[in-house]
């Protein structure tokens, strides 16, 4: 899978590209990323890519002509390839909207600046506009490179078998289960008896319950979206039957 990110800072792709999961998968030649830096089709000896607004205000846009001959050009080098504008006013990205990402041919992201990018380009060169949240960042860079790392982790192979994307949070609604590791005490702490057994059965049916507490907790949204399989609604029953008894016993004290 191609990413070609389309900006006035290249380098700030240098140390994403070079590093942990995503250097693996550019040298294991499942990916590739490249940048096309926009000054270099901006004309004039400052090769300025920003202009005034029309009608005034403060801030900048970036210049129209720049901007389109970058896309193109991108656009060119991988045919097909779907062209995303990162902007805090686009769709809200997320896990099922990576899931659709992975299985394009080759994207393009375009990173704005200043104030944005001149109508005209969105109008007639960009396919998709994705926001990463409700904040305004300076640049599209850190956009892309979040919305690629998580499309990256995606891709066949890319993360081998022992580190499966299946498992991750969101993947099927619910958040993943909490993780141990060595020590097996650490500050006064031990790790859950069942995790040391052996035991595989007990320990899928353990994580699933965390997953659910953890959801319940932390994200009850989730949950409430949720179809629940037969055993997820046996764990949800057991929470159900521990907290009535629970408030039995204090009616009781209470009488
Ligand atoms: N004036 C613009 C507005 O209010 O919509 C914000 C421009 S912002 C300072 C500059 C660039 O950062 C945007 O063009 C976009 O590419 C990027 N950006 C900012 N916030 C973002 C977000 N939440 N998600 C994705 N991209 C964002």
């Amino acid at each position: 899978m191609n990413f070609t990110v389309v900006t006035i800072f290249p380098g700030m792709l240098d140390a994403f590209a070079s590093h942990g999961i995503v250097r693996r998968a550019v040298e294991s030649g499942r990916i590739t990323i490249g940048a096309i830096d926009i000054r270099d089709f901006a004309e004039g000896r400052h090769r300025v890519t920003d202009d005034r607004p029309y009608g005034g205000g403060s801030g900048m846009v970036m210049k129209p002509e720049p901007l389109a001959g970058a896309i193109r050009c991108a656009r060119d080098a991988c045919p097909g390839a779907k062209t995303i504008l990162l902007s805090p006013q686009g769709r809200r990205f997320d896990q099922s909207e990576a899931r659709v990402l992975a299985e394009c041919r080759g994207i393009v992201f375009v990173c704005g600046r200043y104030e944005g990018v001149d109508e005209r380009v969105y109008e007639n060169h960009i396919d998709d506009e994705l926001s990463i949240g409700d904040y305004v960042l300076s640049g599209g860079e850190l956009a892309a490179m979040v919305v690629m790392d998580a499309v990256i982790r995606l891709v066949p192979g890319v993360l081998g078998n022992e580190n499966s994307p299946e498992a991750d949070s969101f993947s099927d609604g619910l958040l993943e289960h909490a993780q141990y590791t060595r020590p097996p005490e650490f500050e006064g702490k031990p790790v859950p008896d069942v995790l040391l057994s052996g035991h595989h059965g007990d320990v899928a049916r353990w994580r699933l319950e965390s997953s659910l507490v953890r959801t319940f907790l932390k994200r009850p949204d989730l949950m409430e979206k949720r179809r629940f399989s037969v055993e997820e609604k046996r764990i949800l029953q057991k929470w159900s039957r521990a907290i009535e008894s629970i408030v039995r016993e204090d009616d009781r004290e209470n009488e």
